[in-house]
């Protein structure tokens, strides 16, 4: 009695951990998928599923990452996101159901490793934020990146628990991971392929207009 085992999350390979289903602490029995071919069964690389003796529901894994259930609540990273920071956003990810602290924890790093990505150090949030507004970070971006300094603690470094980061915090930062990511590296790519579509000739012409309406300012 009162000897409870404490929460383990679901990881990979593992032969017991928490059900993302029943929540039991329970024997979890692995299977590599495959397909038929001419009369053979091929393994699919990479996907496994992983059936809960507790309650017989499965959940899958795709690259060593649980992809069902626990992706149904959060959108996929960024694409133009560094492969670190899709490999944060995607831990966060698999663990936000159970535990947002912790996944909450994982993306103040991203949001840091992110602004470093940007260019900045990623020491200082605040100072941080200054020297984007300085390189034309748009309002929008800059006001999710204070409400950010604002929700967490500034004392609490990135990669901390914050004792109170509950699942609406951890669903935020998700959204703001992708927010800025659109906002500072895809938008701003999407606009230069488009520009690089324009001739040369014409993009002579298109830098004497801009600089005749710099003389008449
Ligand atoms: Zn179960």
């Amino acid at each position: 009695m009162g000897s409870k085992i404490p929460y383990k999350q679901p990881a990979y390979q593992e032969s017991a951990f928490n059900c993302p289903f029943c929540n039991a602490y329970s024997n979890q029995i692995w299977f590599r998928a495959f397909y038929f071919i001419r009369g053979q069964h091929m393994n699919l690389d990479n996907l496994d599923v992983c059936f809960c003796t507790h309650c017989d529901r499965y959940s899958i894994w795709y690259e060593e990452v649980m992809v069902y259930p626990n992706f149904q609540r959060v959108e996929q990273p960024n694409e133009d996101l560094n492969g670190d920071i899709k490999a944060d956003y995607q831990e966060a990810a698999s663990i936000v159901q159970k535990s947002p602290r912790g996944a909450a924890a994982i993306l103040r790093l991203a949001i840091q490793k992110l602004i470093i990505q940007l260019g900045e150090k990623g020491k200082d949030l605040n100072t941080d934020i200054a020297n984007l507004v300085k390189k034309g970070l748009p309002v929008r971006v800059q006001q999710s990146l204070d409400a950010l300094r604002v929700i967490g603690n500034e004392a609490i470094h990135p990669g901390e628990l914050d004792l109170r980061d509950d699942q609406k915090t951890a669903e935020q930062l998700f959204k703001l991971v992708n927010f800025i990511a659109e906002k500072m590296i895809t938008e701003p790519k999407e606009i230069e392929e488009i520009y690089n579509k324009i001739p040369d000739s014409k993009k002579q012409q298109i830098e004497k207009r801009n600089e005749e309406v710099k003389k008449q300012q």
